[in-house]
């Protein structure tokens, strides 16, 4: 069974890269389906929304989620962890299928990852942080250690998050490596392109270019996903949207 359920809006799904791998189940939820994350609101309410996204798009909820700092750590994950509270790391990668890995995010990038020869499948939040800390780096070599990867293989794709159209950090234009990823005319709410800042981190690990699929809408201009940079400035509820993807 293959099932994307609709994530990206208006987009079509014929351009989304997983739809070509049969053995992926891979789903963004969106503002109605609201908060997915146990930060941001009561674990009884959570608890309950991700059951009800599941029921609607006919999987069991077999979610496994992390208590997601914006740090590195990667944790590999089986059956064993259902039903257990979230350990803290920021990318989840498992070979067991019918298990569904689980990440909440507003702007920060939800990357998966899978990996087509091996069965086996990774999810990454990945905001400036993780990125600085290399989380992209640190998944694809736990996956290779774990399961035999070569990132050659790999297929990605890349959840709605905040374009350079809506994220700047002034406080990194001092560092190297962010430098190029700035435009002219950066300020603390534009400028800064985390797309492409992940996008030369999974080539520089050996992904092929035409592996990696990021349709680039941005949370903060698009209504169906929480956005947090939104939510500061509109009073939003600061909610999570989750990302989830799993294995046949
Ligand atoms: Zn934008």
């Amino acid at each position: 069974m293959l099932l994307i359920y609709n994530p990206f809006g208006s987009f079509s799904q014929d351009i989304m890269i997983f739809k070509n791998f049969s053995n992926l189940i891979y789903a963004v939820s969106t503002i109605s389906d609201a908060n997915m994350s146990f930060k941001t609101g009561p674990k009884e309410e959570v608890l309950a929304n991700r059951q009800r996204f599941a029921q609607k798009i006919g999987i069991e909820p077999n979610f496994i989620s992390v208590h997601q700092v914006h740090g590195n750590k990667v944790l590999v994950v089986s059956n064993n962890d259902l039903g257990k509270s979230e350990k803290e790391a920021d990318a989840i990668i498992t070979k067991e299928p019918n298990i569904f890995l689980l990440i909440g995010s507003a702007d920060c990038l939800a990357i998966s990852f899978s990996d087509p020869k091996n069965k086996t499948i990774g999810l990454s939040h990945a905001g400036w942080r993780g990125l600085d800390k290399k989380i992209i780096k640190q998944t694809i070599f736990k996956m290779k250690q774990h399961f035999k990867t070569d990132p050659r293989d790999l297929i990605i794709e890349i959840s709605p998050s905040i374009g350079p159209c809506h994220y700047g950090n002034l406080s990194l234009k001092n560092k190297k490596s962010w430098e190029k990823y700035f435009s002219k005319d950066a300020d603390n709410s534009k400028g800064l392109d985390l797309w492409q800042a992940a996008k030369d981190q999974l080539t520089k690990e050996g992904v092929p270019d035409k592996n990696i699929a990021n349709l680039k809408v941005c949370t903060f201009d698009n209504k169906n996903y929480f956005s947090n940079r939104r939510s500061n400035l509109t009073k939003e509820p600061d909610s999570r949207f989750a990302t989830i993807l799993g294995v046949k």
